[in-house]
């Protein structure tokens, strides 16, 4: 993969692809101005503007959000322009509202590129007129690498083409860790669905010494196991897969030994403790126990790599975040190399203040799965060929 060190950027035009996918709010009346609530996915683009800049680029940054049907206001980047010149200690960045008229400034930022209808089919058109703004380009949004749009695949074939710093790290780590690990290698994998999953754990299957289960994905393989769910969240598709990994996964595969439920998805619900696994009819089980929290603690300890994909129960409830928290725990004090991928997994890190505690908090959620499950990324061979 090509790198920033392969690429001439000295006063060129460089079109920076970047993930600044980013949740926005409206503001305090009477304004009501579009907000960034949480700038991570900007914050972790920077080393490579800086990079960018200090060689003498001039920088033309292109990005999606969310998912306009057309050029709905709401879904603007002028909010994420503002925040990153904000980052940029109030360096001036362009927002150019159309591609037929790009201003001059040595920071321009393209309305969101989902704003142009051959955006996610990879229009060779668009990406000609995107290449037609730039003499080289980059990509460092890891997080939309899994997709071939003109902005992640098109254009890098028209232009020289290379990774910036985030993406390259991305790809690195994730790949690293199934090529090469340090032993042992224990992935944890939560979250809600089997089949969501499924191709992680058996890329896991093949390379991990240990998997641990938890969240709601743990109830499918109960169910094929002969347990009782109760009323808990258990995928009906995710049933045989489960047993098929039961069936090949031998000794390495570990799943909860005790239980918290909940009579329902809320908060201020009823709450038990069950020692075993088997769920009574009228509740759900929403965490793993205690028990299993600190036998799962001690296998992370002594890991060489740990991966750390999806919570283990419903984390965002405080009565149910107990488990997730103890796993969480000790992935940041794990000695091992730690690697932390998937939305909702970095979402709980995150909320106990753990985000800074791990080796490698990866910034993309189906990306970074389809990389371990040994996926070629559309964004990354590109990049390569
Ligand atoms: P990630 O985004 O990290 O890959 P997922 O999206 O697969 O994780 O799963 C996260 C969701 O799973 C969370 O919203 C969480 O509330 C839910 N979840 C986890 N365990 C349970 C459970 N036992 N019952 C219901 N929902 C659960
Ligand atoms: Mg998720």
């Amino acid at each position: 993969m090509r790198t920033l060190d392969d690429l001439d950027v000295e006063r060129k035009r460089v079109l920076l692809r970047v993930d600044f996918n980013v949740p926005l709010e409206n503001g305090p009346a009477p304004s009501a101005k579009r907000l960034v609530t949480d700038d991570a996915r900007i914050r972790a683009a920077l080393p490579t503007i800086q990079a960018l800049r200090e060689r003498g680029a001039r920088l033309l940054l292109a990005a999606h959000l969310g998912r306009p049907k057309d050029r709905e206001p709401e879904l603007s980047l002028r909010p994420v322009a503002e925040r990153l010149s904000e980052l940029l200690d109030g360096a001036e960045v362009k927002l150019a509202e159309s591609l037929d008229d790009v201003p001059d400034g040595e920071i321009v930022m393209l309305e969101n590129v989902r704003y142009e209808k051959g955006e996610t089919k990879n229009d060779p058109e668009l990406a000609k007129r995107y290449a037609a703004l730039a003499d080289v380009y980059v990509n460092d949004a890891f997080g939309a690498a899994h997709r071939a749009h003109a902005s992640t695949e098109g254009v890098a074939r028209l232009v020289p083409s290379a990774a910036g710093l985030l993406l390259q790290r991305e790809v690195e780590t994730l790949t690293g860790i199934l090529a090469d690990p340090k032993r042992p290698l224990v992935a944890i994998v939560g979250g809600a669905k089997v089949t969501d999953k499924i191709g992680v754990l058996e890329a896991f299957l093949d390379r991990a010494d240990a998997i641990l289960i938890g969240g709601a994905m743990c109830f499918p393989f109960f169910s094929a196991q002969g347990h009782d769910v109760g009323d808990s969240l258990c995928e009906e598709e995710g049933i045989d897969p489960a047993r098929r990994i039961l069936d090949a996964g031998g000794d390495k595969l570990t799943l909860p030994t005790d239980l918290v439920a909940g009579r329902a998805f809320e908060a201020d619900t009823a709450k038990r403790e069950i020692d075993g696994v088997d769920v009574p009819d009228g509740w759900m089980g929403l965490d793993v126990g205690a028990g299993t929290a600190s036998a799962y603690a001690v296998v992370i300890r002594d890991a060489g790599t740990v991966f750390w994909n999806g919570p283990m129960g419903a984390f965002e409830l405080e009565p149910f975040a107990a488990g997730t928290r103890a796993v969480a725990e000790a992935v940041a004090d794990a000695p091992g190399t730690t690697v932390v991928g998937g939305g909702d997994s970095a979402a709980a890190l995150a909320k106990f203040g753990l985000a800074d505690r791990v080796d490698h908090l990866s910034t993309g959620g189906g990306a970074s799965l389809e990389l371990i499950e040994g996926k070629a990324l559309p964004g990354v061979e590109v990049l390569s060929t």
